[in-house]
């Protein structure tokens, strides 16, 4: 995401004014570091007590005092030796230590606390930000006065415990959060979105709606109930439709393989953990983690001619990654899934032409799921494989091709694989946040190690170009996206349950079967709601599990050969034929409303 350098800036700055607030509140406080986040700030402290939120309040109010005052950030460049004893003589004992590591390694950085903030290039010297009584160690930049923030534009939002450097053996800090934007009112749509984004939890509808569930004894691994299912193949069935119409083939490739196979594509020696290995009798195999190995195999079983080219091998077969049990998480983080993987074997003067057909899929799926995108290509980094020219005819060509498609992109030079360029896609899903889902990858090496060839029109043999491509990534996580963009509405082309009858009374059964065969028989997925609930409350709960249609049928309704047709908005189309809302519902559905 394009970083806004003036917001990061008053976030920082307000990370230095919380500290020195908390500094006033508690004068033993010792500090860690501070960087800015996602939405906000944190800072890193040792104190002898617990923070409470009435303290957190405290500290709150001061900031918003000290930035009243408008307070002037000074900075100071000194040699090492001077910072080492200033903020010795402050009792920084953090501070001193990562000075002293900066004067024996060159450096303190350590894992991820983005703690190389702290210092510039210059070893020998370093800079200190001075803003009223409190001096903190600090490359910046900062505002140059606290005026330039809006003193409603922040809050502090809560404090967790951290390791100082990430080491548990060291000592135990207190991370005090806190959320900034530019204006009063970002911050308050800040807190309406996430708000929001709770009630849209994909765990929590996927529960209430019956869509899928979790066993302790298969973590990170879904179990998918029938109306997840539904939607899980209407979206892999669609994807077919979709990519066979491009050219596209479906394969289906072993799970298991012989280490032999992960040998030859390198994920033994770089992936071997997180990948599933397997004893049988004296072979080693391991489950698969991604399709690309099995295609090679495919793709090599025959004598490939140009004109065979491309070959599009696409295959929806799931996959398993070793994840820790730590991290996994709903269907975001899981240990099996699938994607909707497809491999592209191309000449080199066919990436062109192939990443534009691409381009239209990709336009084409996300504007049906109302999901705008936009992309950003990654050219050749610095170490990278094959020829300089190889690369510059790629890097043309998907430039031209971008341009040619009229797709806004942003270049992030050097930031390809070090095998191929390759194309990343975001998208924005309803409550506006940003989520990567599909990749266009080119890749120069698994040709070479698995000896991929075609024979040219010379009757030569040629290297292939392999394009790695995803367009939902995996169906969990987009499954995770959709439930949360839609927050379980579904449109009714995905919707699992697309009509309820809803009987009136037990006299309409009949009837209801009777309607729900022709709505079966015509392709759409209907149920009875055979309780013995009254009307009204069938209506609520349908509305509840966001059923697109709601048929209500009492005596009139059953002597006109009809049903009641509500929407789950509440709106009421009045009594139609059979016939007539199966009509609406498959024009709905064609046009994806
Ligand atoms: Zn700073
Ligand atoms: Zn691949």
């Amino acid at each position: 995401m394009p970083k806004n350098e003036t917001l990061d800036t008053k976030r920082h700055s307000l990370a230095h004014i919380m500290a020195a607030s908390i500094l006033e509140m508690f004068p033993e406080a010792k500090f860690g570091v501070g960087p800015v986040i996602e939405d906000g700030f944190f800072y890193d402290v040792h104190l002898n007590r617990a923070l409470t939120p009435d303290d957190l309040q405290d500290i709150e109010k001061r900031m918003r005092e000290k930035v009243k005052q408008n307070l002037r950030f000074e900075r100071l460049e000194m040699p090492l030796n001077s910072a080492i004893h200033l903020f010795g003589d402050m009792s920084q004992n953090f501070k001193v230590e990562l000075l002293h590591d900066l004067k024996s390694r060159g450096t303190t950085a350590v894992a991820d606390l983005g703690d190389a903030n702290l210092v510039g290039g210059n070893v020998n010297e370093v800079s200190v930000y001075k803003t009223g009584d409190f001096t903190d160690l600090c490359r910046g930049p900062h505002v140059n006065e606290t005026r330039e923030i809006d003193p409603d534009s922040f809050r502090l939002t809560r404090v967790s415990g951290a390791y100082w450097r990430g080491n548990q053996e060291r000592e135990q800090m207190q991370r005090v959060y806190g959320v900034a934007f530019d204006t009063k009112q970002q911050l308050e749509e800040y807190f309406v979105r996430l708000e929001e984004a709770k009630k849209r939890d994909h765990r929590r509808l996927g529960r209430e709606l019956g869509l899928f569930m979790f066993h302790p004894w298969a973590p990170g691994a879904a179990f998918w109930l029938p109306k997840g299912t539904t939607l899980y193949n209407t979206l892999g069935n669609y994807m077919r439709e979709v990519l066979f119409a491009a050219g596209y083939v479906e394969v289906k490739t072993p799970l298991i393989f012989n280490k032999a196979l992960w040998e030859t594509s390198g994920h033994w020696s770089h992936y071997r953990q997180n990948m599933f290995q397997i004893a049988s009798e004296h072979e080693q195999m391991a489950v698969k983690a991604m399709n690309c190995p099995g295609h090679y195999l495919l793709f090599a079983s025959e004598v490939r001619s140009y004109r065979d080219l491309p070959i599009r091998f696409h295959e929806q077969t799931p996959l398993h990654r070793n994840e820790a049990s730590g991290v996994l998480s709903g269907l975001t983080r899981v240990r099996q899934f699938s994607q909707d993987d497809a491999h592209c074997f191309v000449m080199p003067d066919q990436i062109g032409q192939e990443v534009e057909r691409l381009l239209g899929i990709l336009r084409r799926v996300y504007d049906d799921f109302g999901l705008p995108f936009e992309l950003k290509l990654g050219t050749r980094p610095p170490e990278f494989l094959g020829e300089i020219e190889t690369w510059n005819e790629a890097e043309a060509q998907l430039k031209e091709t971008l341009d040619r498609a009229g797709v806004p992109y942003e270049l992030n030079e050097g930031d390809g694989a070090f095998y191929g360029p390759k194309i990343d896609i975001f998208v924005t899903d309803a409550i506006g946040r940003k989520w990567q889902c599909a990749t266009i990858q080119l890749d120069y090496m698994m040709p070479e190690r698995f000896d991929l060839k075609y024979i040219g029109a010379d009757n030569a043999e040629h290297r292939v170009v392999v394009i790695h491509r995803a367009i939902f990534g995996s169906f969990e996580r987009f499954l995770a996206i959709l439930i949360e963009h839609y927050a379980g509405a579904f449109p009714i082309w995905l919707a699992p349950v697309q009509a309820m009858l809803i009987p009136i009374a037990d006299r309409h059964a009949v009837y209801c079967s009777q309607v729900k065969d022709r709505l079966t028989a015509a392709g759409l997925r209907a149920e009875i709601d055979m309780s013995v609930e009254r009307m009204n409350a069938k209506i609520r709960n349908a509305q509840m599990q966001k059923i697109p249609y709601m048929l209500v049928v009492g005596d009139r309704e059953q002597e006109q050969g009809a049903v009641a047709v509500r929407l789950r908005s509440g709106e009421d189309l009045k009594t139609k034929s059979v016939e007539e809302f199966i009509a609406i519902a498959k024009d709905a559905i064609t046009t994806k409303k």
